[in-house]
């Protein structure tokens, strides 16, 4: 069994059709979904339609609900809030009722899967340090967790203290919890516009960080033709 685990895909249907091809090409067996799936780029009917088809596990992201919702908007930069309201405009009323029905957290054959954080899911702060890795370590009750939200591909690691490291090739030890950021399909900001995301082979114990060339191009002219701000198209190429 391998498992392809994967977010932020942010209704960027390159992004994602290129790395569903990886992830079959690698042999992937299994998908599991940590939310964001629509929110910034052209294409979020069709992207809610293919992992819908998947029929995989999914958790909900902070722009899932957004868009799926009819109140105003809390929280959100100008630039989101823009995309929001023309992603509302795309979203079918039944892509609208599957996406508010998904739940914050999930566990997944021995596993668990949030979008932003374990200790206060519905408030979608951010883990970005080993003080957030903790708070969220605290309510972790499996060895390993995938999570999404940051963009950016990170392991956390508490083995008694917390510690971070850049991931990779990660190969999970007993007696020590993970918290694990796969990166973001279709918007990453680590400073690389390379579709991001891991593939967790359990029989292995081991997550390995995937990055993948797509038609970064075409993402970017629809985000430009769909009257969505420059910005957000300009951001692909820059990874942030
Ligand atoms: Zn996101």
């Amino acid at each position: 069994m391998r498992l392809a685990i994967f977010g932020d895909i942010h209704a960027n249907l390159e992004a994602l059709n290129a790395m569903l091809a990886d992830a079959q090409a690698q042999g992937v067996t299994d998908y599991v979904c940590l939310g964001d799936i629509v929110g910034y780029a052209a294409n979020p009917h069709e992207c809610v339609e293919i992992v819908r088809g998947l029929g995989c596990p999914v958790v909900k992201g902070n722009h899932d609900e957004q868009a799926s919702i009819t109140e105003d908007l809390a929280g959100f930069n100008p630039l989101a809030e823009e995309a929001i309201n023309w992603t509302r405009k795309q979203l079918s009323d039944e892509d609208k009722d599957w996406l508010r029905n998904l739940k914050m957290v999930r566990q997944v054959r021995d596993f668990t899967i949030v979008h932003a954080t374990l200790d206060t899911p519905t408030k979608w702060g951010y883990v970005f340090n080993q003080l957030d890795a903790e708070a969220s370590f605290t309510y972790q009750h499996t060895q390993l967790c995938f999570y999404g939200h940051t963009h950016a591909p990170r392991a956390y690691i508490r083995d008694g203290s917390v510690r971070s490291q850049a991931l990779d090739k990660l190969v999970l030890e007993p007696g020590k919890k993970y918290f694990v950021n796969v990166g973001s399909v279709g918007q990453p900001r680590d400073g690389d516009w390379h579709a991001a995301y891991c593939i967790y082979t359990p029989a292995e114990q081991r997550v390995d960080l995937r990055r993948i060339e797509y038609d970064i191009w075409s993402a970017q002219d629809k985000i430009v033709a769909a009257g969505l701000p420059q910005r957000l198209a300009d951001r692909l190429a820059l990874g942030k």
